[in-house]
Order: structure tokens, then sequence, then C-alpha cells
């Protein structure tokens, strides 16, 4: 087994001082907007410390990403350590902002979902700067914001950040590596009809009644998805309907019906083939119902697949790392969501905690697990520098 030489009581004390600062992403919130801001003040000044050279953009009103460069020689491959600055909420979370030690765990909001992630990196870029190992590349530690909503700090990343060659996301995958993880859509249709009594529902055209023959074109949709391939590390695409709405009253023919879907998309599914398979779901109610109308809204969640190449230089220096360290290393396909898609290079998700733990009431990681993926990142990072 390999390992570096970790300051524990450091990374305690960096985390802690994490766990300590809110960062509660309130989901769009305008009241509450800058729901990071402390911690990106933290973060900034944690950056700072290590000498690091600092970059911020202001993606949203009072909510930036930070991040900080350590230089290489230049002549080598610019490497990311991504995570991000939000968690989610704290309603009923006893002491959340109380960081505290038991059993080789360290408790608090956030603590696992991704703040241990953020302290790991600082501790990377410290075993970097004493470590004799020449950097031919850069090292670029980065918080971004809003993963917990609807990632616009990693999507501005991607478009507007620094040049990448590669990136590591340490998301909660206890050590897994994972290349791959669905996409996510979200919007609403809408049906309009025409408002008339009930009592001469003739008159009206009912939304609802025309909702309903979408309802069942999407329906059988769902389940030619089900069908379809299924990707080797995702699984088949799906699709559900989670919420209706539609009329006032019950004597009114409804002139409106919105439903709200879910469609979940594999590697090689783009958001405009969806959108064309949709619109076709759509032309098919109108053969049983001619005068239809129905809309569909630009998604309000519109998330990419990650699909990274098994064979990509950043998938082989992970694997390569995880044996090196903690003997194995096991390959799968992230179960949620993440930033990792919006950095627009080769990128994978592997990071200590469980993310059975995230969103929790009691949350809390296993501070030895942090400590291999400080490993693991260092190691990855000096067999990239090989290429
Ligand atoms: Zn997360």
């Amino acid at each position: 087994m390999s390992s570096f030489d970790i300051d524990r009581s450091q990374l305690v004390a960096d985390l802690s001082a994490m766990i300590r600062t809110p960062s509660v992403n309130t989901f769009g919130v305008e009241s509450e907007a800058g729901a990071e801001a402390a911690m990106a003040d933290l973060f900034e000044t944690q950056l700072r410390a290590l000498g690091l050279e600092i970059g911020a953009h202001e993606v949203l009103k009072g909510r930036r990403n930070v991040w900080g460069r350590l230089k290489g020689t230049g002549d080598g491959p610019t490497i990311l350590l991504a995570g991000h600055l939000d968690t989610v909420g704290v309603d009923g979370y006893c002491g959340p902002f109380e960081p505290h030690v038991k059993n080789g765990n360290i408790y608090g909001r956030g603590a696992c979902d991704m703040k241990a992630g953020l302290a790991a990196y600082l501790e990377v870029i410290r075993i970097l700067q004493r470590s004799d190992a020449a950097l031919r590349g850069d090292v670029i530690v980065a918080g971004v914001i809003d993963e917990e909503h609807a990632m616009a700090g990693s999507t501005y990343f991607g478009q507007h950040g620094p040049q990448l060659d590669f990136a590591i996301v340490a998301e909660p995958t206890q050590l897994e590596i994972c290349r791959a993880h669905k996409g996510q859509m979200l919007m609403t249709l809408r049906t309009t009809g025409l408002a008339a009594h009930s009592s001469m529902p003739q008159s009206g055209r009912n939304a609802i009644y025309h909702m309903g023959a979408v309802l069942t074109a999407l329906q059988s949709y769902a389940d030619d998805l089900r069908a379809r391939p299924a990707d080797p590390m995702c699984g088949a695409p799906s699709l559900s309907v989670g919420v209706i709405r539609g009329g006032d009253n019950a004597c009114s023919v409804p002139d409106f019906c919105e439903i709200d879907i879910d469609r979940r998309t594999i590697p090689g599914e783009s958001s405009a083939d969806v959108m064309a398979e949709l619109y076709a779901v759509v032309e098919q109610a109108k053969q049983s119902v001619p005068e239809l109308e129905c809309v569909i809204e630009t998604p309000f969640l519109d998330l990419p697949p990650l699909d990274t190449a098994e064979t990509s230089p950043v998938m082989q220096a992970v694997i390569n790392a995880s044996m090196a360290v903690i003997g194995k290393s096991d390959v799968t396909a992230f179960p949620g969501s993440s930033d990792a898609p919006n950095f627009a290079c080769p990128t994978v998700i592997c990071g200590a905690g469980d993310l059975a733990q995230c969103h929790s009431l009691n949350e809390y990681i296993s501070i030895v697990q942090i400590e291999e993926a400080i490993s693991i990142y260092t190691h990855a990072i000096l067999e990239l520098q090989t290429l």
C-alpha cells in the first residue's frame, strides 16, 4: 500500500471550519441569495494560505465560484479538483454547524457532501508542495456554487473557467470510481382548452381530457424507454410523471392542464434527442384528439449524463492510484447526478463518504477514508505528470 504523509490535525481543522460555516442552498429563493458567500470567503482564505493563484467568478448574485491554481512547469496537463460549496438544508438537524469527532468520524452538515472533499484537496496541495516531485501541469482546486439545485456553478466553470485537461470530483462514493451517471431533464407540458360552464361541456374544450391523451402516449413512451438497450454502466433511460395541475373548480370546463415530468437520460442521449421524442409523443396523442394543443416548455432543469471513457488517462490514473492506496479499484456508475459532466473535460467522481449519509440529519464521514482519498488524488495527479 502506498500513502502519503498526511497532517490529520490540519485536515480536521480545515473541515471543521467549513462545517462551522453554513452554506445551505435555498434552491433559488431570492431573499437568501448568497447562501454560499461565507463558505466561498473561507475557502478562498484557505486557498490563499497555501500561496495559490486565486480566481473567482460571480455566477449568480452574491454567489461565486472560487479556485486556486498550483502552477506546474507548464508542459503537463491541467488537472481540476472540484467540489461544491453548498449543502442541503438543516430542518430538524440538531447542531448541524457544530462539528465534532467521534469514533474516527467527523460529524456535521456538509461533512460528507462534500466539504470533506474540499478539505481533502487542501491537503493534496500541501503534500504536492512538500514533495520533491516536479509538477509539469497545473493543479486547480475549485469550489463551485449551487450543486444541490441547478448546478449553475459548474456549468459556468465549464463554459468560462480555466482551460482543463482532466477533472476529479470528490462526491462521496466510498472511494468507488465513477465514470458515468444518468442525466436528468425536468420540464412542464401544458394543454390549453376552452373554458365553459360545466352544465354545457360541449361548448368548451376540456384541457384535462386532452392531457389524458398526452398521458396515455407518455405511458407507452415510458414503456418503450424501459425496453431500450441499457447502457452498460447506467442501465435504461426512464420517464416519470410526477405532478399534475389543472382546472379551477368543478363547475367549469378547464382551459388548462399541466404536468411536470422527469426524464432520466443515459450516455449517448442528448437533450435535443429527448425534446424530439417528446414532440413525437404529442403528435401521437393528436391522433386521438386532433384539436389537441400541447406545449412542451423549455426544461427547468437539464443536467447531462456523465460518460468518461474507461480508457481516459484520468480514469486509468485514478484506478492505479486506488489499487496502490487501498488495494482495489471498483468502477461503477454514480447513482445521482453531479457537477462532473459540466467541466467539459474527462472527469471522474471518486470520494470518501457514503452517499446514504449525505442528506441525512446526522451526517458524518470517516477521517481515515478522507485520508485514503487524499492519497488517491495525490497518486493520480503524480501519475498524470508522466503523460
Ligand atoms: Zn454533493
